[in-house]
């Protein structure tokens, strides 16, 4: 493994201005209500990047009083959806702009890999803003096959004020799969980011502001889950809740939402999910997909291939080749262009994932590799593979969200199917196998919202994304999330012999 190159004091640190600390509500960077501030840390050293305004429930109404201003008054929600496009166009570009610097924030907020974040996720945040630009002015109903007597036909309208709650893990992509669909839509909302990550989000609003949308359309309130989260999910005036999170807190969510004013909400939640490798496969190739799926973003990643089934042919020659590429894999700072997984999110994320290792052994989990911190300084985790699991064991069940993969045998194509949908979640799958027979077979077989065959994180802005079981319901990215921010009206009226 790499010598781990961690610290303010590396050669590969570039540390981005921080601009924005304020919460971004109607249009102005404004301090708290209360004066209150939070620290938000660089998980390669656990040291303070910067003091952020703490939002709270105060925060969210001030918030969501100019969304709703900006929703029921503003232009925003009335203008042509070319004029919206035009101005989501021009947000776009200035993302583009500004890769680099947003890249860095992300990096520094989250131990993201930044040539990663700059080559991927930040361009790709351009692309879905643009995706849903493009979207912009082809929101239209149905004309209706009515009676000869009247003719009927569906409005698409906005759904309302939105708020928006989101995670750490991916802050670009999350911000902008929220934000982009329901400005198309023409909504208005307030956006909370994850505690741990609230500088890209602040950046995204000052460009937004840029670029011209109007004031109060697009608020972000950053601050603490029981506090501003709880607000916007208790919220009387707030029309919808979109959640991405724990599926812990989605019920809270949903708890929430039906106990003030019954608000739609759609939950994007955890995952456990499986990648099956059958026989068939290229061993190496398949080895190779496994590691990525369970290390890529260090783990933290709500589709994780975090349980991988092994037809019994080729177990042992893929448990060998799986344990070597492993123990090649370069742990250190997210800045060092040849380094493939950085720090954990937090101190938190990090003991919980070392608890859950600790676990698996007590178990009786055979531990292949990893299993320890990397250094001694910053939230670094070895890639760290089980083998040996039984399907009841707590590390087979839930969800780690680090680098920790439970890697299992199987022998026919139904136990396979029975393993893999043995489990409370249902976000992805992962296939691998050369016949098309079994590669259909399984794709229709797994109770999970995507399925990818020969191939793993292949996300694309049209690609719906969400979950089935406890991983949620309702979809980012597509169509479908544009439409999780419009309502549908029908509108009726007598074509002759009208009572009026
Ligand atoms: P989390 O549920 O703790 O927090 C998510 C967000 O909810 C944060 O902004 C947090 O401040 C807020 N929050 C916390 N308590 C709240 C409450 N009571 N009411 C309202 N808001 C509250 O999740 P996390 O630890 O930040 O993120 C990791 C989880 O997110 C994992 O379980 C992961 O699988 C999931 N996730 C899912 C997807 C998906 O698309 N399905 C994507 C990314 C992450």
């Amino acid at each position: 493994m790499a010598a781990l190159s961690n610290g303010h004091g590396s050669s590969f640190f570039k540390m981005p201005p921080i601009k924005f600390t304020k919460l971004f509500i109607n249009g102005e960077f404004v301090d708290s209500l209360s004066g209150r501030e939070f620290e938000t840390r660089d998980p390669r050293t656990g040291e303070v990047i910067t003091r952020i305004a703490e939002g709270a429930k105060e925060d969210v109404d001030v918030a969501v009083k100019a969304a709703r201003a900006a929703f029921d008054y503003g232009p925003w929600p009335r203008m042509p959806g070319a004029e919206r496009a035009k101005i989501m166009m021009k947000w776009a570009d200035l993302v583009d702009q500004n890769i680099e610097e947003i890249a860095a924030l992300d990096a520094i907020d989250a131990g993201k890999l930044y040539h990663w974040c700059k080559a991927v996720d930040i361009p790709a945040a351009a692309s879905t803003i643009r995706y849903y630009a493009g979207a912009a002015d082809k929101i239209h109903g149905e004309v209706l096959k009515a009676s000869r007597e009247f003719h009927a036909y569906t409005l698409l309208e906005p759904i309302g004020v939105v708020g928006h709650i989101i995670p750490w893990n991916f802050p670009s992509t999350m911000f902008v799969a929220k934000v982009s669909p329901s400005l198309a839509a023409g909504c208005t909302m307030v956006l909370k980011p994850a505690e741990q990550t609230p500088l890209s989000a602040l950046f995204y609003a000052h460009l937004a502001k840029l670029a011209g949308i109007p004031d109060g359309v697009l608020n972000v309130v950053p601050g603490f889950g029981q506090t501003a989260g709880v607000a916007i999910s208790l919220h009387m005036d707030i029309d919808k809740v979109s959640f991405t999170g724990s599926t812990e807190v989605g019920r809270e969510v949903m708890r929430a939402a039906a106990n003030s004013n019954l608000k739609p909400v759609s939950l994007e939640l955890g995952g456990k999910s499986p990648v099956i490798v059958f026989d068939d496969a290229d061993v190496d190739k398949a080895a190779e997909l496994a590691l990525l799926g369970i290390l890529f973003n260090k783990g933290e990643i709500c589709v994780a291939g975090s349980r991988v089934l092994v037809q019994e042919g080729i177990y042992d020659e893929f448990e060998k080749k799986l344990v070597e590429k492993a123990k090649a894999w370069v742990v250190g700072d997210p800045f060092d262009p040849k380094v493939q997984q950085g720090p954990q999110v937090d101190k938190k994320q990090f003991e919980k994932i070392l608890s859950y290792i600790e676990q698996g052994k007590k178990e009786g989990a055979t531990l292949l590799t990893g299993g320890k911190r990397v250094g001694n300084k910053g939230y670094y985790i070895e890639p760290t593979i089980f083998s040996n699991v039984k399907e009841d064991m707590l590390i087979v069940q839930d969800e780690i969200f680090g680098p920790v993969m439970a890697l299992m045998k199987f022998k026919t194509i139904e136990d396979a199917i029975k393993i893999a949908n043995n489990t409370r979640y249902g976000l992805a799958s992962g296939i691998v196998t050369k016949s098309l027979d079994t590669a259909n077979t399984v794709s229709r077989s797994i109770r999970a919202g995507i399925v990818w065959i020969n191939c793993y994180f292949a996300f694309g802005n049209d690609i719906p994304y969400g979950g089935y079981k406890m991983s949620g319901f309702g979809r980012d990215f597509g169509m479908e999330a544009l439409h999780k921010y419009l309502q549908v009206k029908s509108v009726v009226t007598p074509i002759y012999n009208s009572p009026w």
